[in-house]
């Protein structure tokens, strides 16, 4: 996606479309990193609790405030925390471990060159790349623009992406049910889907099961970035998906996925400008899992990330798993950290209706194409789909 300026409070997840340099130096001067007073090292050789060092305070500098002059030997001045060291001082020494009288401090203590100094530049100098293009932006990244004095940063757009869904049987959610009609869940579940990779959902509604009704649909998405429906991809009598797109001129790059759920799976584009065309199956669990595996990653491609995959774990069986040999299928497992490994557990029914297993789901276990059988304690891969998995109710330490 091409750029977009942002305040960088609106940031917050994007990925930037621009490499930052640092105009500043930060700090931008020697300064104290505790409040006492700024000496010269040398003065203080030897110093002791026994043997205490008097020297002559000869000003006060705050933090915000340019030091009132330079001190010599045996001298000192009261310091602040974040306040320049005044020059001629070369470190500081603690509060605690002086005591004032008048104008003069008794010091209990030696100290090294540069101790309790904040050297100037010791986070980010002038001219320093802070940033390259292509970093995500989180909270850190937000105060490290700010201390740059960068208002606004140029980040990725939002990709916008068209979703529509299809079919006589679907109403919205507050639509009549009767005749045994259902809510349309995948508007929802997809939306929140992109919304969760930071993409902007543009929802057209329902078509009706007529080539008609779904080509005015579809044709109301061409100038979103991607097309993504759901449902009518199947080898149905009124599955039209397909046929309407080739007529709105959108080449179909593949249609059919050896995986379970998702068999139907097409992906197409209009050209080399226009939006992609996900046609993602109906079935409430097909369409989250596609969309898990085929449009995430290209949302967050969009979005100018490089990591575009979830994180994946080797967990082991709990309980023995079978299929027939042919196709991959992702098992919906709910996982548990026991001894070191993790355990996985199917969440139940695998039909591709049953949507609430997806709500228990915190990981897709991969049963490869050709097996048939996953015994109790083999070890498997697990996508990781809910990562707050790993997030306890114990701080852990
Ligand atoms: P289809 O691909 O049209 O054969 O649909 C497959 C299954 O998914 C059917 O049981 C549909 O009722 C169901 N389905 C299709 N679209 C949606 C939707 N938007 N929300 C919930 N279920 C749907
Ligand atoms: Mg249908």
């Amino acid at each position: 996606m091409p750029p977009e300026r942002v305040a960088i409070q609106a940031a917050a997840g994007r990925v930037l479309a621009e490499a930052v340099l640092s105009g500043v130096t930060l700090p931008p001067a020697d300064c104290s990193a505790m409040d006492g007073y700024a000496v010269r090292a040398a003065d203080l050789e030897g110093a002791s609790a026994q043997s205490p060092r008097e020297l002559e305070v000869r000003f006060e500098v705050a933090a915000g405030a340019a030091p009132a002059g330079a001190i010599g030997p045996g001298e000192a001045a009261r310091i602040f925390t974040g306040a320049p060291l005044p020059p001629g001082a070369d470190a500081v020494v603690r509060q605690e471990e002086t005591s004032r009288e008048g104008a003069r401090v008794r010091v209990r203590v030696a100290t090294a060159a540069g101790e309790d100094v904040r050297p100037a530049g010791e986070d980010i100098r002038a001219g320093d790349c802070v940033f390259a293009a292509g970093t995500r932006v989180g909270a850190a990244q937000i105060g490290v623009l700010a201390s740059l004095g960068r208002s606004q940063v140029a980040v990725h757009q939002r990709p916008r992406v068209a979703i529509l869904s299809g079919g006589d049987e679907l109403v919205e959610i507050d639509g009549d049910r009767a005749g045994g009609r259902i809510v349309s869940s995948n508007s929802y579940s997809l939306a929140a889907q992109c919304r969760e990779v930071g993409a902007e959902p543009v929802y057209l509604g329902i078509a009706r099961d007529t080539p008609e009704e779904l080509e005015a649909v579809l044709r109301r998405g061409l100038r979103c970035d991607v097309l993504l429906s759901s449902a009518g991809v199947s080898v149905g009598d009124r599955d039209y998906v397909r046929p309407v797109l080739e007529k709105l001129g959108c080449t179909l790059e593949f249609w059919g996925v050896e995986i379970r759920p998702g068999h139907p799976l097409v992906f197409g584009r209009f050209g080399e400008t226009g939006p992609l065309v996900f046609g993602l199956p109906g079935n409430p669990v097909s369409a989250m899992v596609t969309f898990e595996q085929f449009v995430r990653p290209v949302l967050l491609r969009q979005l100018g990330s490089t990591r575009l995959f979830r994180p994946t774990l080797e967990v082991r069986l709990a309980a023995p798993l079978r299929k027939k040999a042919g196709r991959m299928h992702f098992e919906r497992v709910v996982l548990e950290r026991r001894d070191g490994a993790v355990l996985a557990r199917s969440t139940g029914t695998q039909s591709s209706g049953a949507l609430r297993s997806m709500t228990l789901a915190q990981g897709l276990l991969i049963f490869p194409a050709e097996a048939t059988e996953l015994r109790a304690g083999d070890t498997a891969t697990v996508q990781v789909i809910d990562e707050s998995f790993l997030a306890s109710g114990e701080p852990g330490y």
